[in-house]
């Protein structure tokens, strides 16, 4: 049997996924992120092989996505997340037209065609606020797990309106609300309802087009798919394998390749979008 990896390396974790040569899933990892992407992409790797129990040997290819992909010095090829969150959604909901992807410090909406084809995509600019980490902003603020968040925000009944749109100021405006008496789920679902509007609008500048798959962190977040499914007017195709997303297309990738005959010394990098 011969194996795939598929290696995220993301601003905020890395995540990575191995696949059999008939694309079942064989083992997963994710890490939070260190200040070395190259030491966080090998030690990704290795608990990868380890929970398959596989040898670094049994992978014959690796490709690397995310924002540090350039630092899997192991890879065989990089791809973007655009390609591998769509091709990553497109395997466990083939009917995906759109995608979103909300990650630690980016978001992207993504148009896919008929054909599987990225067609359009957006993505937030510099500024952090739709994405995971306004909501980070708000773990530190309440001292509170990022787990935690989303349910306690579904208990709110008297949103409170956010309006900072920086998350440096997101954490004094947090405070601030909870020393005027307002309660912390209220807060809280305000800041998600900041971040659905503002990751919605991204959603139409591709154009919303049915079905919506959710990827990226963000999506473990329940309070964030319940927000979105209402702004977008649509509901959201959310995997268990979520986070997941962008290391499977990127194994999904890497077993094209195996399956087309080509080995990783035949390869020239490529950038593919
Ligand atoms: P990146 O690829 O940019 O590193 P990810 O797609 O891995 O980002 O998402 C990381 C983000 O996911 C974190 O910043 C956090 O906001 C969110 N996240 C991670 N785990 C959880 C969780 N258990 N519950 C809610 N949100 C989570």
């Amino acid at each position: 049997m011969e194996y795939v990896a598929g290696i995220d390396v993301g601003s905020t974790q890395a995540k990575g996924v191995i696949l059999d040569e008939r694309g079942n899933l064989v083992s997963k990892a994710i890490i939070d992120m260190e200040t070395n992407m190259g030491a966080a992409a090998e030690e990704i790797f290795q608990r990868v092989l380890a929970s398959a129990n596989l040898e670094a040997s049994a992978i014959v290819f690796t490709v690397a996505t995310g924002y540090g992909r350039y630092r899997v010095t192991f890879g065989d090829l990089q791809v973007t997340e655009i390609s591998c969150h769509a091709r990553g959604a497109l395997a466990e909901f083939p009917w995906t037209r759109t995608v979103l992807d909300i990650g630690g410090q980016d978001t992207k909406a993504i148009r896919i065609g008929d054909s599987g084809e990225v067609i359009d995509f957006a993505m937030n600019d510099k500024c952090a606020a739709g994405t995971g980490r306004f909501l980070g902003a708000a773990s530190f603020a309440l001292e509170m797990p990022l787990s935690e968040l989303g349910p306690l925000a579904l208990q709110s009944t008297r949103p409170v309106r956010i309006t900072t749109t920086c998350t440096v100021f997101a954490e004094t405006e947090i405070i601030g609300h909870l020393a005027k008496g307002h309660l912390p789920e209220d807060v809280l679902m305000g800041m998600h309802h900041s971040i659905a509007t503002r990751c919605a609008s991204l959603v139409r500048r591709v154009g919303l087009a049915p079905e919506v798959t959710f990827s990226g962190g963000v999506s473990r977040n329940q309070a964030m798919v319940v927000l979105l499914q209402e702004v977008l007017g649509v509901p959201l195709n959310v995997s268990a394998q979520a986070q997941f997303m962008g290391a499977i297309g990127a194994a999904l990738y890497a077993l094209d390749h195996v399956r087309a005959g080509r080995r990783p010394e035949h390869l020239v990098k490529e950038g593919a979008r």
